[in-house]
């Protein structure tokens, strides 16, 4: 009798942490960690230098959907867009004119178009409120939008987060429920970690997220299929501020975020960034820099994504 209720608890905690604990969030500063050293895997030139070309085979193999189908729109993003047009973007309505490239750069469908852009993107939130809001300041300020990649496990404890960035009208993305790499995992389990984000997100603020960026920039097939199934565009980035691999210590970091992103920086930059304290510090700075350099914010509803 004992023994049989002991093994009925210890299956019921088993369920439990698999379901919550499997990437704990006070784990902030080793899940940082982690990307400075594998988020780079599959992007190793995207640390310096342009990335123009794929830089692994097996990750860009079956990335048709920059090109290809994600030529049509969807009724779905129909909607969102039509949401979203309430907003501080005064464009009157979001067409779909852009998409992504190979290497996840922003180009225009139709020559003539403006050619330089870039994609503003905030990775592994939502955190808190304060940067949230300081974040969102500065784009509305700047008249951007950016893509706020989340993981499944922060929105859960944090629900109240992912509909602030919601309400302040910029765009969510699925970045995973617990931030693993997923390139190596059953199909099975991929598909848990990417529709577990599109449930909670939905039910959160009533959307349903059209992005999709895996951690670590590794999704393997198997995340590219999940995504695609989902009605989800697949990203990873095309340029690195680098910003995952500063400390807290570490002095100037503003300055190195705009070296890190001006170096790299070319028509269609899609930038990767986190939601971290340094970044929300040189984000006025960064943004400042980029019009200067005649770079205008795609809006990222103006993206094509793949018909759901
Ligand atoms: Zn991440």
């Amino acid at each position: 009798m004992g023994t049989k209720t002991a093994a009925i608890l210890l299956t019921a905690c088993l369920l439990l942490s698999a379901c919550t604990a499997a990437k704990p969030e006070s784990a902030a500063t080793s899940n940082n960690q982690t990307q400075a050293t594998s988020e780079t895997s599959d992007n190793t030139d995207k640390g310096q230098g342009t990335a123009s070309s794929p830089t692994n085979s097996s990750e860009q193999a079956g990335s048709n959907h920059g090109n290809n189908s994600t030529a049509q729109t969807t009724p779905q993003t129909g909607k969102t867009v039509a949401d979203s047009n309430e907003a501080t973007n005064s464009t009157a309505t979001v067409n779909k004119t852009y998409h992504l490239d190979k290497a996840y750069n922003v180009v225009p469908n139709q020559q003539g178009a403006e050619k330089k852009v870039v994609l503003l993107t905030f990775d592994d939130g939502p955190k808190e409120a304060v940067m949230i809001n300081k974040i969102i300041d500065i784009l509305d300020k700047h008249k951007a939008k950016a893509i706020f990649f989340v993981n499944g496990y922060r929105v859960k404890e944090h629900p109240e987060l992912l509909k602030l960035i919601h309400d302040r009208r910029q765009p969510i993305g699925n970045h995973s429920w617990d931030h693993i790499v997923l390139k190596n995992k059953s199909e099975a389990e991929v598909k848990k970690q990417i529709e577990s984000v599109q449930k909670i997100v939905e039910e959160t603020t009533g959307q349903t997220p059209v992005f999709f960026r895996p951690p670590h920039g590794a999704g393997g097939d198997v995340g590219r299929k999940v995504a695609k199934e989902n009605g989800l565009l697949y990203m990873t980035w095309s340029v690195g501020s680098l910003d995952w691999t500063m400390k807290k210590s570490q002095p100037n970091k503003t300055d190195a975020i705009l070296k890190n992103v001006t170096e790299q920086l070319h028509p269609g930059s899609n930038i990767l960034m986190h939601e971290l304290p340094w970044t929300t510090e040189a984000l006025d700075s960064l943004l400042t820099r980029l019009e200067q350099k005649g770079y205008q914010f795609v809006d990222p509803q103006s993206i094509e994504v793949p018909a759901s």
